[in-house]
């Protein structure tokens, strides 16, 4: 599982990863918040409204889920189950609420944090990006500082100071 601060660059890794080693699975998430410009429905997330969501958390379908940003974001847990029963190596790629849940209910799986080369750089980044408003960039660095402060309970801590290099420690670390 692969976490980290948002604007740390964790969707750069798995795009990364999606060229470099398409022998990962990478579980597409359900979130209710709009696709960005070239994002593709069931490619990056799938893109449901809010009562679909509710419908599928209620009906025990998500592995984990979590909201931010006035989003809601989940894990549809059959497809990580198939795939896991499979053997294929699988990439959830989630917010720390969500790694903690399935942490619970799957002990075995491999929190990856995936953290900055420092906060100001996160900062620089999350600013870069020009995605998002003032107020959306102050809350996403808000909450990456908590996020950051949680390096601690993860397995593993990579630093993404070059994506190639992270995604390659990524996948060497799913295969160990
Ligand atoms: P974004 O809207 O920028 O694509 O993602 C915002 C945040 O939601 C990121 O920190 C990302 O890791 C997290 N996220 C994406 N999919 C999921 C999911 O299925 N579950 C949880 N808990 N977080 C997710």
């Amino acid at each position: 599982m692969l976490s980290g601060p948002s604007g740390v660059g964790k969707g750069s890794v798995v795009q990364v990863l999606r060229t470099r080693h398409p022998d990962v699975w990478l579980s597409v998430s359900v979130t209710t918040r709009s696709p960005r410009p070239g994002e593709r429905n069931g490619v990056e997330y799938f893109f449901v409204d809010q009562s679909a969501f509710d419908r599928m958390a209620a009906a025990g379908e998500l592995l984990e889920h979590d909201a931010h940003m006035g989003a809601s974001y989940g894990t549809p847990r059959q497809a990580v189950e198939e795939q896991l029963a499979l053997g294929t190596p699988v990439l959830l790629e989630i917010d720390l609420q969500g790694a903690r849940q399935v942490r619970a209910r799957m002990p075995d799986a491999q929190l990856v944090f995936l953290s900055p080369p420092s906060f100001d750089e996160l900062a620089r980044r999350l600013v870069g990006r020009g995605t998002e408003d003032d107020d959306a960039v102050r809350e996403r660095l808000d909450r990456a500082r908590l996020e950051m402060a949680a390096e601690d309970e993860f397995d593993v801590v990579v630093v993404n100071d070059d994506l190639e290099t992270a995604a390659d420690r990524l996948v060497a670390l799913m295969s160990a």
